[in-house]
């Protein structure tokens, strides 16, 4: 069969790899792709980004089914579009996205059913927000309500942070129509874990357990990012715990959807913070998989992706368990100088190891251009070690990284700390 998957990062990469792995598929095309995809024997980058656009590739190549990486198509409709014009596509309708691009839609949805998360306000008018913050007290989260490539989150520790926040979402416009309005939520306390679940309309099926990174820096300083690192499985996920998230926050969540009649189809992925309690509460929902989170996941996945995408699309994901490696796969992010905020790019890379059974490095930011590999983007690479302990799998990753070079690269040297810490010495 011939797959599209649409996307551009080290998610989608590792996706199209893992779907290159099954016996049935005979070419993953990547709208756009990146370096990674352009040179894999069985993956062919197309440079189309509208669905219309797509929609006709589709058809004219026959391709048997499609995949959607990242969440900005998915609010533009692409899933809609598609199933339109009679084609299979897993993912959520623009309807179903909503539950990440509107964070206000998101926490109303939440409070409306029952699923616990921090408690929140919505507001316009700027005025009101700040006398609602100097009411509320700090610390306090300032949310931009659309979407904003993980940047549109200010967790403020000062009033003058909080005020600045709504300010430069408000008044100043920063993040255009996406900060038109702003959602103030409750500081939450904890540790974050990312739970993704396969949803085919009806049946919910979980992804192994995993923990990103979001802060550039170690110890989780600096600005919010896209994403650091990640691993798989999260050890803070007991099997008591991923029963709890499934029963009191996935559940209610894809049975609440269909109560206000949107059929829920596609990755689900709830961003979870465990309080010092245990309790879970839900942080965000986004309905793709994360990114970097992928990166490990699919490394592990022992499946075939392209057999459980098939069930997931034809509604009969009950029909199946998913196969998983034992081991734990731990991913480092390496990114541009500058980033979150102003990656520089066009700096060649170098020293990318060939992929074994223990490490795949997989590509986001990158391009060939007259054969040399450059960084193109914010975030470059993600390397993935695999081990039988965490601790081994960060060997591997740390390792590998030691001879990869380009001008600038940046990257956390603690990721898995949090696990690690819960290990004896
Ligand atoms: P992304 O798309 O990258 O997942 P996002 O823009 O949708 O991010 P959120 O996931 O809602 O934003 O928030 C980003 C991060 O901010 C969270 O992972 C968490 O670390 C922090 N955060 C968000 N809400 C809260 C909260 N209520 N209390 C404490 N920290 C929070």
């Amino acid at each position: 069969m011939k797959i599209l998957v649409i996307g551009s990062g080290g998610r989608e990469h590792a996706l199209a790899w893992k779907l290159t792995q099954s016996r049935r598929t005979q070419v993953v095309c990547v709208a756009p792709g990146n370096g990674g995809t352009a040179r894999h024997p069985h993956m062919v980058n197309i440079d189309i980004t509208s669905p219309e656009k797509l929609v006709e590739f589709v058809r004219e190549e026959g391709i048997g089914l499609t995949i959607v990486g990242p969440e900005a198509p998915l609010a533009a409709g692409v899933v809609n579009i598609f199933r339109d014009a009679g084609l299979k596509i897993f993912g959520p309708t623009k309807e179903a996205a909503q539950l990440e691009s509107s964070k206000d839609f998101s926490k109303a949805f939440m409070k409306r059913h029952g699923i616990p998360t921090a408690d929140y306000q919505t507001f316009t008018d700027a005025a009101a927000a700040h006398q609602y913050i100097r009411d509320k007290g700090i610390p306090i989260v300032i949310k931009a309500d659309g979407l904003a490539a993980g940047k549109g989150v200010i967790v403020a520790m000062t009033e003058d942070e909080a005020h600045e926040a709504v300010d430069m979402m408000l008044s100043d416009n920063k993040f255009g129509e996406a900060g038109a309005r702003v959602v103030i939520e409750e500081f939450l306390e904890g540790e974050e874990a990312s739970f993704i679940v396969l949803v085919d309309g009806k049946n919910i099926l979980p992804l192994a357990t995993s923990q990103d990174h979001k802060r550039l820096k170690d110890q989780d300083q600096g600005p919010n990012t896209g994403g650091m690192g990640a691993y798989s499985p999260a050890p803070v996920i007991t099997p008591a715990l991923h029963a709890r998230i499934l029963r009191e926050i996935i559940l209610p969540t894809v049975n609440g959807m269909a109560k206000d009649g949107i059929t829920y189809t596609g990755f689900l992925y709830a961003g979870i913070m465990i309080d010092k309690n245990g309790n879970p509460k839900t942080l965000e929902f986004n309905c793709r998989m994360g990114d970097p989170e992928t990166q490990p996941i699919m490394a592990r996945l022992k499946s075939d992706l392209l057999h459980v995408m098939e069930h997931a699309v034809n509604g009969t994901l009950n029909k199946i368990e998913l196969q998983w490696d034992r081991r734990t796969a731990l991913g480092v992010v390496l990114a541009s100088e500058g980033y979150p905020d102003t990656p520089v790019t066009g700096k060649e890379i170098t020293g990318i190891p060939k992929e074994n059974e223990d490490c795949v490095v997989f590509q986001a930011g990158t391009q060939y251009i007259q054969d040399k590999l450059l960084t193109s983007g914010g975030r470059v690479l993600c390397v993935v070690g695999l081990a039988d302990t965490m601790r081994m799998a960060q060997k591997i990753a740390y390792d590998a990284i030691d001879e990869i070079r380009f001008d600038g690269m940046q990257y956390r040297k603690d990721i898995g700390w949090r696990a690690t810490k819960k290990l004896p010495a």
